[in-house]
């Protein structure tokens, strides 16, 4: 069983919306090593699921003229979060959160280090998954000759303790960059979109957005960015549907009109 679900879009459409942190599913396996009983693990999932992003993402893809793929995590980013680094390049190993958490959001144990070998999660749900990702862009660039992935989060209004920046801004949205991926055009699409729901901001709070490793820093066909949306301003229907229809314009602006 793969670990993203794929929802097609247009045959001729460049635009993969990623929804990565979505989701609360863990399969029983690995729900068993986390140190969490199962009030400490629903206030660990309340905290760390970007709340919204699924129904944001669907929405938007219904709404935009030319319809982009979807590529949706289907299990909860406690069991391997796809977006880290599994060792030391990346950054939030130091605070217990590369791919396989060993610290909650809280910096208390989620899981025991003694020992322990995260192989077979890396193999069962990460490599997969972002085989799964590469392929897709992939497909993309033969199909569309370019690919752009937007990568949709939702974050709290005040910090969490994990966090490694707690000093910075934190606009109703943070746009997240690349220098090598995110061209200056496709950041402005962004906040100029964007701009009317509150307060924009560059890689503030969180920095950068995803691209597959396979693609990773290798062409400039494959573009990208991070929308991450403060979550009390996604509280409602309405507020939650805003932003599924700018995020289609957004979409819109990105797909020339062609024909399904
Ligand atoms: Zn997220």
């Amino acid at each position: 069983m793969t670990p993203v679900t794929i929802v097609p879009g247009a045959a001729s459409s460049p635009v993969v919306i990623h929804v990565p942190h979505a989701a609360t599913e863990i399969p029983e396996a690995v729900r068993r090593d986390l140190l969490l009983d199962d009030e400490e693990l629903a206030a660990e999932l309340a905290a760390m699921t970007d709340e919204g992003t699924e129904q944001i993402g669907r929405l938007a893809a219904g709404l935009a003229g030319t319809r982009p793929w979807l590529a949706i995590n289907r299990f909860s980013r406690l069991v391997v979060d796809p977006e880290r680094f599994p060792d030391e390049r990346e950054e939030m190993a130091r605070v217990g959160m590369a791919a396989v958490y060993t610290r909650t959001s809280a910096r208390r144990p989620l899981r025991d280090e003694r020992g322990q070998d995260f192989t077979e999660l890396l193999e069962t749900y990460y490599r997969p998954y972002g085989d799964a990702l590469a392929d897709l862009v992939d497909a993309r660039l033969i199909a569309a000759g370019r690919a752009i992935v937007i990568d949709l989060h939702s974050y709290p209004r005040l910090p969490l303790r994990y966090e490694l920046h707690p000093d910075r801004r934190r606009p109703m949205t943070c746009i997240g960059t690349d220098s090598f991926h995110t061209p200056e055009q496709l950041r402005e699409t962004l906040r100029d979109a964007f701009a009317p729901l509150g307060s924009v901001a560059y890689d503030e709070p969180f920095a950068g957005c995803y691209i597959p490793l396979r693609q990773y820093r290798k062409t400039l066909r494959v573009t990208g960015v991070m929308i991450e949306l403060r979550r009390d301003g996604c509280g409602t229907a309405a507020a939650v549907r805003r932003r599924a229809e700018t995020l289609a314009a957004v979409v819109d602006t990105l797909t020339p009109a062609m024909r399904r």
